[in-house]
């Protein structure tokens, strides 16, 4: 019999609707609509609530009357976080279109792989990326005749963004779709429909290559529904969000900007990570709440920009997408109280897979379980499996298995993947080791699957493994993540052999050179979170199992000979 662990709160009603009428319907009436929802962080230009109801289905109007989009329809959008960003996701799921959000430090190469298997149309693009997508449609075969047709360049007016006049003449324009009219009513996901496909992140899950993540609109709504649960605190009168994270990942995506908007709280948009800019910001808009990766905590905690800046007002840290150590908790506390902010750090775990939130602390625990990652969410379950999918003693490590409304439906195209990853009765497979106390908390305690995060962006092994067997000189590797020395982030490291042997690089030195080289020739091929940070080293033989697997924890065991003895 399994051992099935439910969650500590009341299950939420998770209505089968679009994720649309959702945000847009009674809930959206209940609450001020002239309040403002997003705030750009360098122009403080804003948009109200009403402003994004208003032009969402303004910009599903254009794309579906203009553009000629059907219901189904996969658009790909490529920019950092910005005020046109909301607006183009919540207009796609208006018109009833599936929308496929990309890293925007992608290569072409990395670009051409999402916009083929998604099976993108429409792009929306910010101006300072459409080099990279030129790219990339040219790797692609499309002429410039079929991309005018598709290409969309993503700024608002109000964002007083540059667009150079070539660009803004031959390229459709965000702004030209808006204001043409507006639909009369989303299109409908009920009952049933609500299992269809609204986003589309890529995620390598367990193993291999990145992959299409089919979130469904009752996924996203079940994130929405438990969202005064999770965010037990937040007040749309008091509190303001700021979001560093980028809206690509299901963590900016949904946690931060999706949920804020049900429960009313403005978010001020960061296009990226700027020290003085984010500072600035939070002092400037009296910023309540972050939700934050590792590293950014750890600027917090130790940056000496922190100081130029009043960051009082800030009451709450919630660290999510990577490891959190519990000194790094501990001290931007610490260094906050100095200025007068009353803090509290929690941490949030999920997957893109889960929409994302699986577990999460309340803060009527204070700092003391902040090791942890906190309690299951509202609807989920959960079970510890070992390794023959037998459940474990409590208390005993596990792989954890979780099941409910936000498990995704499965990966695109894969259904090889897809039963890897759920059991036929519909428990997903995290990849992660946890064990869990008798309170119910969870820890996070090692992973069984390749993927590597640096600074909470994934770093699939199999690409990095693939990408360096294509060198001439190299026969094989094997790809690990090692700890920073700060350890606020993993660093994807590589194992090679030659291809002529270990022995043809007689020394050391040599064997150094080699690294090095290669470790340069990486960084020409792959977005910049991918670069092997965490060093080259060449060996003798990737250790493999009989089957020919890589066997990733005797390299992490070599990994770790090698810090002991510096
Ligand atoms: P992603 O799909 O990119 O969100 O990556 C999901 C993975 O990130 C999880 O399976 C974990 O391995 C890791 N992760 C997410 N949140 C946390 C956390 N709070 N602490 C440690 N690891 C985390």
């Amino acid at each position: 019999m399994p051992t099935i662990y439910t969650s500590r709160y009341l299950p939420t009603d998770v209505p089968r609707i679009s994720i649309f009428t959702e945000l847009f319907g009674t809930k959206f009436d209940a609450l001020d609509s002239a309040a403002p929802a997003y705030i750009d962080n360098h122009t403080g230009a804003f948009l109200t609530r009403k402003d994004v109801k208003t032009l969402s289905l303004s910009l599903a109007f254009g794309m579906r009357h203009t553009l000629g989009a059907k219901r189904g329809d996969t658009v790909m959008l490529f920019s950092p976080n910005s005020l046109a960003w909301p607006i183009v996701k919540y207009g796609v799921f208006a018109a009833g279109l599936r929308m496929s959000p990309a890293n925007t430090a992608y290569t072409p190469t990395e670009l051409a792989h999402q916009l083929r298997d998604s099976g993108a149309y429409l792009i929306f693009v910010h101006p300072s990326l459409l080099a990279v997508l030129f790219q990339t449609l040219a790797l692609l075969g499309v002429s410039t005749e079929e991309a005018k047709k598709r290409v969309i360049i993503m700024a608002l007016e109000k964002e007083g963004i540059l667009v150079p006049e070539a660009d803004s003449k031959a390229w459709l324009q965000l702004e030209a779709l808006l204001h043409k009219g507006q639909l009369d009513k989303e299109e409908a996901f009920d009952g049933a429909q609500a299992d269809e496909v609204a986003v589309l992140c890529y995620s390598s899950g367990t193993t291999g290559l990145s992959k299409g993540v089919m979130t469904t609109h009752r996924n996203l709504v079940s994130q929405t529904t438990t969202a005064h649960v999770s965010n037990p605190t937040l007040d749309p009168k008091t509190d303001v969000m700021i979001c560093i994270p980028p809206l690509y990942h299901m963590y900016g995506l949904v946690t931060i900007a999706m949920v804020s908007f049900a429960l009313g709280i403005p978010v001020v948009m960061c296009p990226r990570f700027e020290p003085d800019s984010f500072c600035s910001g939070i002092q400037k808009y009296r910023v309540t709440a972050a939700y934050l990766a590792p590293p950014v905590v750890l600027f917090l905690a130790n940056s000496p920009v922190v100081s130029k800046y009043d960051l009082s007002s800030l009451r709450l840290i919630v660290s999510g997408a990577a490891p959190l150590a519990p000194s790094l908790a501990t001290g931007v506390v610490t260094r906050l109280a100095g200025m007068g902010a009353k803090l509290s750090v929690c941490q949030a775990y999920g997957l893109t897979e889960t929409s994302p939130a699986c577990t999460f602390h309340s803060l009527r625990y204070g700092g003391e379980k902040i090791s942890t990652v906190g309690e299951l969410v509202p609807n989920l379950r959960a079970r510890l499996v070992d390794d023959d999918e037998v459940d474990v003693k409590p208390g005993e490590r596990g792989e954890l298995w979780v099941r409910g409304p936000n498990i995704m439906k499965g990966y695109l195209n894969n259904q090889a993947a897809t039963a890897n990853a759920i059991t036929p009765d519909g428990w997903f497979k995290t990849g992660d080791i946890v064990v869990r106390d008798d309170e119910g908390f969870f820890t996070l305690v090692d992973r069984k699957k390749e993927l590597i995060k640096y600074k909470g962006f994934q770093v699939p092994p199999a690409e990095l493994e693939a990408l360096l067997l294509t060198h001439p000189e190299i026969g094989d590797a094997g790809v690990i993540g090692v700890e920073s020395e700060d350890k606020s982030s993993e660093l994807p490291r590589a194992y090679i052999v030659p291809k002529a042997g270990y022995t043809s690089l007689s020394t050391q030195p040599h064997r150094e050179k080699f690294a090095s080289e290669i470790q340069t020739w990486v960084e020409g091929k792959v977005a910049k979170h991918k670069y092997l940070r965490g060093g080259v080293i060449v060996v003798e033989a990737i250790p493999k199992s009989a089957a020919g697997k890589i066997l990733r924890r005797q390299l992490r065991d070599l990994a770790k000979a090698e810090t002991k003895k510096h």
